[in-house]
């Protein structure tokens, strides 16, 4: 089974609750951190680094010297400045082939490009894979995708929690496509509200069933009751609701998981996931 966290919005507590949903089960499982921008659950969860290896998730335009005669035309072709009489800037290059077509000798190609690194983590509770943009390469959904592939291709039967990145763009679709479920973090904020909405509408499009967890709840108890209204309308589960409580800020920061404290937000957020154990017979 494959169950994918998400948000709408950055910041709402998506990662404390993966944090805490994998660490509160017991059943063989496999945590992957789909926020290759800024992946956070390997610094919370240390273990053993079992693979390391390059992700190819991009084209770069690769010369051919010997038949390059240093025309120009790519230069002209460009509009990204990434090449100059054969010459390529990787990092520049966006990999549209653009040059490839008007090139005269036919010098030019597309090769694959890496713009990051895959990571394997074991522990002796679950495995954690997640990756690692290089510095100043651009996220796409094809870096999640492979990041997914590897894990359908290594976990077996494991369970899968996903922890999709923020918003509603390419990875984040990458992310919650052929998944059995999503939880849908929001906090009751009308920002949080909004974009979850957005993403309500993308998992509707993929046939994605979602449920629902208010964190932070407390807040604002008119948007609270307002995001409640509306989940009780369109009939769609809450599967528990997590306190603000500032403790939830000092486990992270001490690099403890906030569903494995005693204190009021650890107490709800063992609830939810006991909920959460229920709903998707999980133990
Ligand atoms: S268009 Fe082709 S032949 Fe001309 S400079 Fe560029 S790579 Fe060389
Ligand atoms: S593939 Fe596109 S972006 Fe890259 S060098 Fe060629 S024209 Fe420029």
């Amino acid at each position: 089974m494959k169950i994918v966290v998400a948000s709408g919005k950055g910041g709402v507590g998506k990662s404390t609750f993966t944090a805490s949903l994998v660490s509160l089960l017991s059943q063989p499982r496999v945590v992957v951190d789909a926020d290759v921008d800024c992946p956070d659950l390997n610094i919370l969860f240390k273990g053993k680094e079992k693979l390391r290896r390059k992700i190819y998730a991009s084209e770069v335009a690769s010369v051919n010297s010997e038949k390059c005669v240093k025309c120009g035309v790519c230069n002209r072709t460009c509009e990204h400045g990434a090449i100059s009489y054969g010459n390529v800037v990787p990092d520049r290059c966006e990999g549209c082939g653009a040059c490839v077509i008007t090139c005269p000798t036919k010098a030019i190609s597309l090769v694959p490009y890496s713009n990051g690194e895959l990571v394997h983590v074991k522990r002796q509770d679950f495995d954690l894979v997640y990756a690692e943009l290089y510095p100043g390469n651009a996220n796409s959904g094809k870096l999640v995708h492979d990041l997914r592939e590897y894990v359908d291709m290594t976990a077996g039967d494991k369970l899968q929690i996903i922890d999709a990145p923020a918003g509603i763009g390419c990875p984040v679709i990458a992310s919650i496509t052929s998944t059995d479920a999503m939880i849908l973090v929001i906090e009751p904020t009308k920002s949080s509200f909004h974009d979850s909405l957005r993403m309500m509408n993308v998992a509707d499009h993929f046939r994605v069933p979602y449920y629902v967890v208010i964190n932070k709840s407390g807040i604002s108890a008119h948007v609270e009751h307002e995001i409640e209204k509306f989940l009780e309308l369109k009939g769609i589960p809450l599967l528990g609701k997590i306190p603000f409580d500032r403790s939830v800020a000092e486990d992270l920061s001490n690099l403890r998981v906030p569903g494995l404290s005693e204190l009021e937000a650890g107490k709800a957020l063992q609830k939810t996931v006991y909920g959460v154990k229920e709903m998707f017979e999980l133990r």
